[in-house]
């Protein structure tokens, strides 16, 4: 090439342009085969399992790079082989485990669209109008969860990260000065999700004192045990600085009592933050807001709309009392930004995350809300509740102990026992669940017991998954107490 004049070099490498930008019939095609894909895939969360099992030693995909461009089929024959027809489908209505959402293809089409127009989410100076659609989506959160006008947030890859930002945030307000870091003292639940252990880790308060706050017979916080606690340490020197509260554990998803922990928050002048990662959007029905009452008390609020807005995978939300203190914790200067700085535009997601570029994450949501209607994501979130209600009631017949009368739309059982006996039964009873794969719940050990686990949050669950359950139940339970009393 280097005996070529500079503009032919140039121009013989701008044919791949050409190449790998589609021209409108490349583009259709593209479109269509993956549209075909996905009306494929639509129609198999239907019927298929929830469940596929795989052999790992079998699982090889010969994924490979090419240096020429390939046809699509190739690709999508790959991942319909090796990703989209094993292990758990999260999209389908028989995921009852972990803590499911479904993924609205609506969704998908406002993630197709970003993609593809590639608009900047990250500073207003980019594109005003994409800040302002992320913008309006953290205001319309702050506003259904009854925050202050002061309250502001980010739109993030999930609740892990959301978390993350509270906890940084949180430590930043409390001003504590770096020598004082082995004093301080954090408060929260057993139940607290791990992902917040590790945003305390990663924050550097790893060697702070952690307190784990006793718990009621529903494994919610009890307050009275949190303010000894606080007491306490207060008197004997020590630094106070955040409460963590769960509004839906995900072991049980039992919701802390917020007004009694606001209080307590506010005596002692100590951050509030609440998780409500799972269960931050049964606020949006006035049943499920009056348990949750104390939400809208908190310094800085996690939500998930990958779980309570079946959005797909990748959105979770922080919203902060007052925005300051995200933007303090959050902010950067630097040069070859400056352009955006002197805009004069308000503050940009950049300035209130750590992500600087982005997934312009807020269109999938927008999409997903404005083609469905709000109306019924709120049916489906109560009727998530009622299927959890009908789940819980048809227990009795099956001879299994029930946990506590579910806040949510979680509720554990097993098969009764004690746990030197019974844990094993369990897990061979969510082994054969496993095995059959219709539908998928998953388990927890809570205090030494095994317990199964249901959680009902996929848009796409319908009775009939529950009901499918029910029967597994009634077909291997019998099968592992009998195989039990031969041994
Ligand atoms: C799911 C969940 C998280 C973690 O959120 P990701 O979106 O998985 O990162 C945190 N807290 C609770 C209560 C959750 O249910």
């Amino acid at each position: 090439m280097k005996d070529f004049p500079l503009d032919e070099q140039i121009a013989i490498c701008e044919q791949s342009i050409q190449a790998i930008d589609p021209d409108e019939n490349k583009w259709y095609e593209w479109i269509q085969k993956a549209a075909d894909y996905g009306n494929a895939f639509l129609k198999s969360t239907r019927s298929d399992n929830a469940w596929q099992p795989y052999d790992i030693n079998a699982t090889h995909p010969p994924f490979s790079l090419q240096n020429h461009p390939e046809n699509m089929d190739a690709i999508l024959g790959e991942c319909a082989q090796w990703i989209d027809h094993t292990g758990l489908n999260p999209a389908s209505g028989g995921h009852l485990g972990y803590i499911p959402g479904g993924g609205l293809p609506a969704a998908a089409v406002g993630d197709l669209l970003a993609a593809l127009t590639n608009r900047y989410a990250g500073v207003s100076f980019a594109n005003p109008g994409a800040v302002a659609l992320e913008h309006f989506l953290i205001d319309w959160m702050r506003r259904e969860f009854q925050l202050p006008e002061s309250a502001g947030g980010t739109l993030t890859s999930g609740g892990s990260i959301a978390n993350l930002i509270a906890v940084v945030t949180a430590r930043d307000a409390a001003g504590v000065h770096p020598e004082e870091w082995s004093k301080v003292v954090i408060y929260g639940s057993e139940h607290m999700h791990h992902c917040i252990h590790k945003a305390l880790r990663i924050a550097g308060l790893g060697h702070s004192i952690w307190r784990m706050v006793p718990l009621d017979d529903e494994y919610r916080i009890r307050p009275q045990a949190l303010q000894d606690m606080i007491r306490d340490d207060h008197a004997s020197g020590l630094k106070p600085i955040m409460i963590i509260a769960s509004a839906g554990t995900t072991d049980t998803g039992a919701i802390d009592p917020l007004n009694e922990i606001a209080s307590i928050a506010r005596h002692y002048q100590l951050w509030f933050h609440i998780d409500a990662a799972y269960g931050g959007f049964f606020y949006l029905l006035p049943d499920s807001r009056k348990k949750m009452a104390g939400l809208e008390l908190a310094d800085s609020l996690v939500v998930d709309p990958h779980k309570g807005l079946f959005l797909p995978y990748g959105t979770g939300a922080v919203l902060v009392r007052d925005v300051r203190h995200l933007h303090e914790s959050h902010y950067y200067i630097a040069n070859y930004m400056q352009d955006a700085h002197n805009a004069g535009l308000g503050l940009s997601p950049a300035d209130l995350s750590p992500e600087l570029t982005r997934h312009f994450r807020g269109l999938r949501m927008y999409f997903a809300l404005r083609l469905a209607g709000l109306d019924h994501i709120k049916s489906l979130l109560r009727h998530k509740l009622l299927l959890t209600a009908y789940f819980y009631n048809a227990l009795d017949d099956l001879g299994m102990e029930k946990g506590p009368v579910p806040d949510l739309s979680v509720c554990i059982y097993r098969i009764p026992g004690p746990p030197i006996d019974a844990n094993d039964k369990n897990e061979k009873l969510l082994q054969s669940l496993h095995a059959d794969g219709r539908v998928f719940v998953s388990s927890t050990t809570i205090q030494d017991t095994v317990w199964l686990r249901l959680a009902v949050l996929s848009f796409r669950t319908e009775k009939k998954h529950i009901d499918t359950l029910l029967d597994m139940l009634r077909t291997y339970i019998p099968l592992i107490t009998a195989e039990a009393s031969d041994s």
